[in-house]
């Protein structure tokens, strides 16, 4: 290994961001991927009120607002996951995001007809996008825009490629579950992704994957949900009910080359289900996936079989 190591915790873009770093000068790239995570931070906030989503929701059913470069080819890049999988998963889910979060500070289930009202304006075709003039628009007041499911996907490819430019020899980043890999570890061999098991304590893997110069995201119920009424619901929204979805899947795992595009799948593939979520996986150019089944079997796509190393005695199965 030439240069040295540089391993480090922030708190960022609302999720825990690891990094480990290694070359010539690491602390240095460091800075470089700290400076860009706080500037796509004030880009991509919901909740920051001058950050250019907040700028973009506040103009809803306005005016079309100029936004960057970075923020364009992300809204383009959501439209088109939307596309692909056939709205499972979709950016303009905000207000019907923010029905479920004030349901759950309440406690209070929301009426099937409030939420059939709020599932009207998270139609996909309210985003407008005018490449010339640099502007997107919200058609409808009540329109929102949310990358919680795709943001971190995007600023792990950003850090990824400021590893690569700045001649990082290894380096790996898990943002908020988000995880990147450059290159193989120091020692040569590929890195190991931990897969969470869904029903387990925080940590708790059923299996790793091996990956180099790839990017592993799992989207799942575990994770974030809130009790309404004793009952859990989970924070990714089926936009067909406009309820927290209800499909076969504990968890789904994309492997992607690039991160954005994993995170916005994991998610898609989750609403989807296992036999939907496959064949909008084989249909994309991601490299796998792997889903845990809510009755508790993985199934696993061909190309990542062989990256798959299970821990957990499991019942596996190649779809
Ligand atoms: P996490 O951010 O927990 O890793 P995801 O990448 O699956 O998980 O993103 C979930 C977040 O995305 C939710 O908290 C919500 O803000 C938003 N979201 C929920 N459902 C959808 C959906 N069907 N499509 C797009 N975004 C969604
Ligand atoms: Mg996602």
């Amino acid at each position: 290994m030439c240069g040295s190591v540089f391993e480090v915790e922030d708190f960022l873009m609302n999720t825990n961001v690891e990094q480990k770093i290694f070359g010539h000068a690491p602390d240095v790239i460091y800075n470089a991927t700290l400076k860009k995570l706080y500037e796509l931070e004030n880009l991509m906030s919901f909740y920051r009120d001058d950050s250019e989503i907040s700028l973009l929701n506040r103009f809803a059913g306005k005016a079309p607002v100029k936004v960057s470069g970075e923020l364009m080819l992300i809204l383009e890049q959501s439209q088109k996951f939307t596309i692909l999988s056939g709205n499972a998963f979709n950016i303009m889910l905000s207000p019907i995001i923010q029905l479920w979060r004030k349901s759950g500070a309440e406690n209070k289930l929301p009426s099937s007809e409030c939420v059939k009202k709020v599932l009207a304006l998270c139609s996909s075709e309210n985003l407008v996008l005018d490449k010339n003039e640099q502007t997107a628009y919200l058609k409808k007041k009540g329109c929102m825009v949310d990358l919680g499911a795709i943001g971190k996907g995007f600023a792990a490819d950003v850090c990824h490629e400021i590893y690569k430019n700045m001649g990082a020899s290894s380096a790996f980043i898990n943002l908020g579950g988000n995880v990147k890999a450059l290159g193989n570890r120091p020692d040569g061999k590929q890195w190991t992704v931990g897969l969470q098991h869904p029903d387990k304590p925080r940590d708790t893997c059923y299996g790793v994957i091996m990956c180099a110069d790839q990017s592993v995201v799992t989207s799942g119920a575990y994770e974030r949900y809130q009790k309404i009424k004793g009952a859990k619901y989970h924070h990714i929204v089926d936009g067909k009910t406009g309820y927290p979805s209800g499909s076969n899947l504990k968890s789904a795992t994309v492997i992607s080359q690039s991160s954005m595009q994993a995170d916005a799948l994991s998610t898609a593939v989750f609403v989807l289900g296992l036999e939907k979520g496959a064949d909008l996986i084989y249909n994309s150019d991601c490299a796998g996936a792997v889903f845990f089944t809510t009755d508790n079997k993985v199934y696993v796509t061909k190309d990542v079989k062989h990256n798959l190393g299970l821990i957990e005695r499991l019942p596996c199965y190649k779809i």
